[in-house]
Protein backbone atom coordinates (compact mmCIF):
# COMPACT_ATOMS: atom_id res chain seq x y z
CA UNK A 1 0.00 0.00 0.00
CA UNK A 2 1.35 3.41 -0.68
CA UNK A 3 1.87 6.67 1.74
CA UNK A 4 1.73 9.82 0.99
CA UNK A 5 5.37 9.88 1.56
CA UNK A 6 5.56 7.88 -1.70
CA UNK A 7 4.28 10.32 -4.08
CA UNK A 8 6.05 13.20 -2.23
CA UNK A 9 9.44 14.61 -4.24
CA UNK A 10 11.69 17.54 -3.30
CA UNK A 11 10.24 20.45 -1.28
CA UNK A 12 8.16 22.15 -3.42
CA UNK A 13 9.15 26.18 -4.71
CA UNK A 14 5.87 27.81 -4.58
CA UNK A 15 5.58 31.04 -2.59
CA UNK A 16 4.81 29.99 0.98
CA UNK A 17 0.70 29.97 0.80
CA UNK A 18 0.49 29.43 -2.68
CA UNK A 19 -3.09 27.69 -3.80
CA UNK A 20 -0.86 24.94 -5.58
CA UNK A 21 0.40 23.37 -2.39
CA UNK A 22 -3.22 22.49 -1.56
CA UNK A 23 -3.42 20.78 -5.39
CA UNK A 24 -0.45 19.06 -5.17
CA UNK A 25 -1.26 17.93 -1.73
CA UNK A 26 -5.43 16.65 -2.17
CA UNK A 27 -3.56 15.27 -5.76
CA UNK A 28 -1.43 12.93 -3.48
CA UNK A 29 -4.46 11.70 -1.05
CA UNK A 30 -6.49 10.31 -4.19
CA UNK A 31 -3.95 8.37 -5.37
CA UNK A 32 -2.93 7.06 -1.96
CA UNK A 33 -6.71 6.45 -1.59
CA UNK A 34 -7.29 4.82 -4.79
CA UNK A 35 -4.67 2.62 -3.87
CA UNK A 36 -2.21 3.27 -6.69
CA UNK A 37 1.32 3.11 -6.55
CA UNK A 38 3.71 6.26 -7.73
CA UNK A 39 4.86 4.06 -10.94
CA UNK A 40 1.08 4.01 -12.02
CA UNK A 41 0.83 7.52 -12.52
CA UNK A 42 1.46 10.08 -15.22
CA UNK A 43 1.64 13.63 -14.67
CA UNK A 44 1.79 15.90 -17.46
CA UNK A 45 2.32 19.66 -16.87
CA UNK A 46 2.53 22.46 -19.73
CA UNK A 47 3.99 26.09 -18.56
CA UNK A 48 3.90 28.32 -15.68
CA UNK A 49 3.60 28.00 -11.59
CA UNK A 50 0.93 25.03 -12.29
CA UNK A 51 3.99 23.50 -14.32
CA UNK A 52 6.13 21.86 -11.62
CA UNK A 53 3.34 19.87 -10.66
CA UNK A 54 5.50 17.42 -12.84
CA UNK A 55 8.20 17.54 -10.24
CA UNK A 56 6.68 18.21 -7.30
CA UNK A 57 4.13 15.03 -7.59
CA UNK A 58 5.99 11.90 -6.78
CA UNK A 59 5.10 9.51 -9.72
CA UNK A 60 6.45 9.89 -13.36
CA UNK A 61 6.45 13.30 -14.80
CA UNK A 62 6.64 15.09 -18.05
CA UNK A 63 7.16 18.79 -18.32
CA UNK A 64 6.04 19.20 -21.59
CA UNK A 65 5.86 22.75 -23.33
CA UNK A 66 3.17 25.82 -22.77
CA UNK A 67 -0.09 24.61 -23.24
CA UNK A 68 0.64 21.43 -24.40
CA UNK A 69 -0.21 18.81 -21.54
CA UNK A 70 -2.99 18.10 -23.09
CA UNK A 71 -2.43 16.33 -26.22
CA UNK A 72 0.84 15.00 -24.84
CA UNK A 73 -0.99 13.67 -22.05
CA UNK A 74 -3.61 11.77 -23.95
CA UNK A 75 -0.83 10.53 -26.62
CA UNK A 76 0.94 8.59 -23.10
CA UNK A 77 -2.61 7.30 -22.13
CA UNK A 78 -3.38 5.86 -25.48
CA UNK A 79 0.56 4.23 -25.23
CA UNK A 80 -0.27 3.00 -22.28
CA UNK A 81 -3.37 2.78 -21.37
CA UNK A 82 -3.06 0.52 -17.60
CA UNK A 83 -1.58 4.13 -16.15
CA UNK A 84 -3.66 7.06 -14.53
CA UNK A 85 -3.01 9.54 -16.39
CA UNK A 86 -3.42 13.38 -15.00
CA UNK A 87 -2.37 16.61 -17.13
CA UNK A 88 -1.81 19.84 -14.80
CA UNK A 89 -1.87 23.31 -16.04
CA UNK A 90 -2.75 26.71 -15.26
CA UNK A 91 -5.59 29.47 -16.72
CA UNK A 92 -2.69 31.04 -18.68
CA UNK A 93 -1.09 27.61 -19.62
CA UNK A 94 -4.73 25.80 -20.10
CA UNK A 95 -7.01 28.23 -21.11
CA UNK A 96 -5.19 30.80 -23.16
CA UNK A 97 -2.42 29.33 -25.23
CA UNK A 98 -3.39 25.84 -24.71
CA UNK A 99 -7.45 26.26 -25.43
CA UNK A 100 -7.94 24.89 -28.77
CA UNK A 101 -6.34 21.62 -27.15
CA UNK A 102 -9.28 21.66 -24.10
CA UNK A 103 -11.79 21.51 -26.25
CA UNK A 104 -10.52 18.93 -28.46
CA UNK A 105 -9.52 16.88 -25.65
CA UNK A 106 -13.15 17.33 -24.48
CA UNK A 107 -14.56 15.83 -28.09
CA UNK A 108 -12.07 13.00 -28.16
CA UNK A 109 -12.72 11.92 -24.71
CA UNK A 110 -9.49 9.91 -23.92
CA UNK A 111 -9.47 8.83 -20.45
CA UNK A 112 -7.13 11.55 -18.48
CA UNK A 113 -8.08 13.96 -15.69
CA UNK A 114 -7.28 17.69 -16.27
CA UNK A 115 -6.23 19.51 -13.33
CA UNK A 116 -6.26 23.36 -13.89
CA UNK A 117 -4.98 25.66 -11.14
CA UNK A 118 -6.96 28.52 -11.77
CA UNK A 119 -5.53 32.17 -10.09
CA UNK A 120 -6.90 34.03 -12.40
CA UNK A 121 -3.35 35.63 -13.51
CA UNK A 122 -0.03 34.45 -14.82
CA UNK A 123 2.06 33.93 -11.84
CA UNK A 124 5.41 32.85 -13.13
CA UNK A 125 5.51 35.70 -15.41
CA UNK A 126 4.77 38.21 -12.53
CA UNK A 127 1.26 39.07 -12.66
CA UNK A 128 -0.55 39.68 -15.87
CA UNK A 129 -4.00 39.55 -16.91
CA UNK A 130 -4.93 35.85 -17.59
CA UNK A 131 -7.70 34.83 -19.71
CA UNK A 132 -9.81 34.05 -16.39
CA UNK A 133 -9.29 37.38 -14.86
CA UNK A 134 -12.62 39.53 -14.21
CA UNK A 135 -13.60 42.37 -16.35
CA UNK A 136 -11.95 45.56 -13.86
CA UNK A 137 -8.83 43.05 -13.19
CA UNK A 138 -5.54 45.31 -12.13
CA UNK A 139 -2.58 43.89 -13.21
CA UNK A 140 0.32 45.06 -15.45
CA UNK A 141 -1.03 44.39 -18.25
CA UNK A 142 -4.12 45.92 -17.70
CA UNK A 143 -3.37 48.83 -15.46
CA UNK A 144 -6.43 50.64 -15.79
CA UNK A 145 -8.55 47.41 -15.27
CA UNK A 146 -9.29 44.28 -17.90
CA UNK A 147 -11.82 44.91 -20.52
CA UNK A 148 -11.90 41.67 -21.84
CA UNK A 149 -14.69 39.15 -20.66
CA UNK A 150 -13.06 35.88 -18.62
CA UNK A 151 -12.96 32.43 -20.11
CA UNK A 152 -15.63 30.73 -17.59
CA UNK A 153 -14.38 26.60 -17.81
CA UNK A 154 -16.92 25.29 -16.05
CA UNK A 155 -19.80 26.79 -19.14
CA UNK A 156 -17.23 26.22 -21.98
CA UNK A 157 -17.28 22.39 -20.98
CA UNK A 158 -20.50 22.05 -20.40
CA UNK A 159 -21.36 23.37 -23.62
CA UNK A 160 -19.04 20.77 -25.24
CA UNK A 161 -20.49 17.83 -23.20
CA UNK A 162 -17.85 17.32 -21.13
CA UNK A 163 -18.65 14.00 -19.50
CA UNK A 164 -16.95 14.81 -15.96
CA UNK A 165 -16.76 18.88 -14.51
CA UNK A 166 -15.97 19.61 -11.08
CA UNK A 167 -14.64 22.50 -9.23
CA UNK A 168 -12.46 22.14 -6.38
CA UNK A 169 -11.36 25.35 -3.62
CA UNK A 170 -7.41 24.76 -2.64
CA UNK A 171 -8.80 25.90 0.48
CA UNK A 172 -10.84 22.89 0.94
CA UNK A 173 -8.60 19.69 0.66
CA UNK A 174 -11.03 17.09 1.69
CA UNK A 175 -13.69 17.98 -0.36
CA UNK A 176 -10.72 18.57 -3.72
CA UNK A 177 -9.32 15.45 -3.07
CA UNK A 178 -12.92 13.43 -3.11
CA UNK A 179 -13.65 15.29 -6.95
CA UNK A 180 -10.14 14.63 -8.08
CA UNK A 181 -10.27 10.50 -7.11
CA UNK A 182 -13.82 10.88 -8.62
CA UNK A 183 -12.02 12.38 -11.57
CA UNK A 184 -10.13 9.66 -11.84
CA UNK A 185 -12.43 6.80 -11.41
CA UNK A 186 -14.61 8.38 -14.66
CA UNK A 187 -14.11 6.52 -17.77
CA UNK A 188 -13.27 9.62 -20.29
CA UNK A 189 -11.71 13.02 -20.41
CA UNK A 190 -12.54 14.84 -16.93
CA UNK A 191 -12.25 18.30 -16.19
CA UNK A 192 -11.40 19.48 -12.55
CA UNK A 193 -10.91 23.49 -12.26
CA UNK A 194 -9.46 25.14 -9.09
CA UNK A 195 -9.67 28.21 -7.43
CA UNK A 196 -5.97 27.80 -6.64
CA UNK A 197 -5.10 31.39 -4.79
CA UNK A 198 -1.99 33.13 -6.07
CA UNK A 199 -1.18 34.88 -2.88
CA UNK A 200 1.74 37.03 -4.63
CA UNK A 201 0.25 38.53 -7.40
CA UNK A 202 -3.68 38.53 -6.95
CA UNK A 203 -5.25 40.38 -4.00
CA UNK A 204 -8.99 40.32 -5.04
CA UNK A 205 -9.82 36.38 -5.52
CA UNK A 206 -7.84 35.32 -1.96
CA UNK A 207 -8.91 32.71 0.25
CA UNK A 208 -11.01 34.90 2.19
CA UNK A 209 -12.73 36.08 -0.93
CA UNK A 210 -13.42 32.30 -1.82
CA UNK A 211 -14.57 31.40 2.43
CA UNK A 212 -16.75 34.12 1.74
CA UNK A 213 -18.63 33.92 -1.11
CA UNK A 214 -18.33 30.17 -2.85
CA UNK A 215 -21.66 28.10 -3.12
CA UNK A 216 -20.65 24.55 -2.39
CA UNK A 217 -23.24 22.29 -4.64
CA UNK A 218 -22.05 19.00 -3.04
CA UNK A 219 -24.19 20.38 0.02
CA UNK A 220 -27.11 21.02 -2.15
CA UNK A 221 -29.51 17.95 -1.62
CA UNK A 222 -31.57 19.11 -4.26
CA UNK A 223 -28.72 19.61 -6.99
CA UNK A 224 -28.78 16.95 -9.62
CA UNK A 225 -24.93 16.79 -10.91
CA UNK A 226 -26.21 14.49 -13.79
CA UNK A 227 -28.70 17.25 -15.75
CA UNK A 228 -26.23 19.32 -18.18
CA UNK A 229 -28.84 22.24 -18.85
CA UNK A 230 -29.35 22.43 -14.55
CA UNK A 231 -25.68 22.65 -14.63
CA UNK A 232 -24.99 25.26 -17.10
CA UNK A 233 -28.19 27.62 -15.50
CA UNK A 234 -26.28 26.80 -11.89
CA UNK A 235 -22.98 27.76 -12.83
CA UNK A 236 -24.27 30.92 -14.67
CA UNK A 237 -26.60 31.78 -11.61
CA UNK A 238 -23.68 31.55 -9.01
CA UNK A 239 -21.44 33.47 -11.49
CA UNK A 240 -19.31 30.61 -11.42
CA UNK A 241 -18.18 31.21 -7.84
CA UNK A 242 -19.02 27.16 -7.04
CA UNK A 243 -17.59 24.28 -6.02
CA UNK A 244 -18.39 20.69 -6.30
CA UNK A 245 -19.17 17.56 -8.75
CA UNK A 246 -21.11 20.02 -11.39
CA UNK A 247 -21.78 17.65 -13.98
CA UNK A 248 -21.16 13.98 -14.80
CA UNK A 249 -22.12 11.42 -17.76
CA UNK A 250 -21.45 8.45 -16.62
CA UNK A 251 -22.72 6.56 -20.39
CA UNK A 252 -20.86 8.82 -22.50
CA UNK A 253 -18.39 6.32 -23.59
CA UNK A 254 -14.63 6.79 -23.88
CA UNK A 255 -12.54 6.96 -27.14
CA UNK A 256 -10.89 3.76 -26.22
CA UNK A 257 -14.28 2.22 -25.40
CA UNK A 258 -15.58 3.55 -29.34
CA UNK A 259 -12.40 2.91 -31.05
CA UNK A 260 -11.29 -0.41 -29.59
CA UNK A 261 -14.83 -1.52 -28.27
CA UNK A 262 -13.84 -3.58 -24.91
CA UNK A 263 -15.25 -1.69 -22.41
CA UNK A 264 -16.26 -4.16 -19.90
CA UNK A 265 -12.18 -5.75 -20.16
CA UNK A 266 -9.63 -4.41 -17.74
CA UNK A 267 -7.69 -1.65 -18.97
CA UNK A 268 -4.60 -3.55 -18.45
CA UNK A 269 -5.47 -6.61 -20.34
CA UNK A 270 -6.45 -4.25 -23.51
CA UNK A 271 -3.40 -2.45 -24.33
CA UNK A 272 -3.96 -1.85 -27.86
CA UNK A 273 -0.86 -2.62 -30.03
CA UNK A 274 -0.93 -1.87 -33.77
CA UNK A 275 -1.06 -5.04 -36.01
CA UNK A 276 0.84 -5.84 -39.39
CA UNK A 277 -2.05 -5.64 -41.40
CA UNK A 278 -2.95 -2.19 -39.58
CA UNK A 279 0.48 -0.95 -40.72
CA UNK A 280 0.28 -1.99 -43.95
CA UNK A 281 -3.08 -0.10 -44.03
CA UNK A 282 -1.88 3.23 -42.86
FE1 LIG B 1 1.86 30.54 -6.54
FE2 LIG B 1 1.53 33.02 -7.48
FE3 LIG B 1 3.81 32.36 -6.30
FE4 LIG B 1 3.20 31.33 -8.68
S1 LIG B 1 3.59 33.50 -8.22
S2 LIG B 1 4.06 30.20 -6.92
S3 LIG B 1 0.97 31.09 -8.52
S4 LIG B 1 1.79 32.42 -5.33
MG1 LIG C 1 -2.55 31.45 -13.66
Amino acid sequence: MSTIQDFQTERATWCPGCGDFGVLNAMQKAAVNLGLEPEQVVIVSGIGCSGKMSQHFGGYGLHSLHGRSLPTAQAVKLANRSLTVLAAGGDGDGYGIGMGHFIHAIRRNVDITYVVMDNHIYGLTTGQASPTSDVGSRTKTSPHGSVEEPIVPLQLALAQNCGFVAQGFSGNIKQLTSLIERAILHRGFSLVNVFSPCVTFNKVQTYEFYKRHLVNLDDDPDYNPNDRITALHRVAKAQNIVTGLIYEDPERASFDQTVYGYPDTPIAANNWVLSREDTAEI
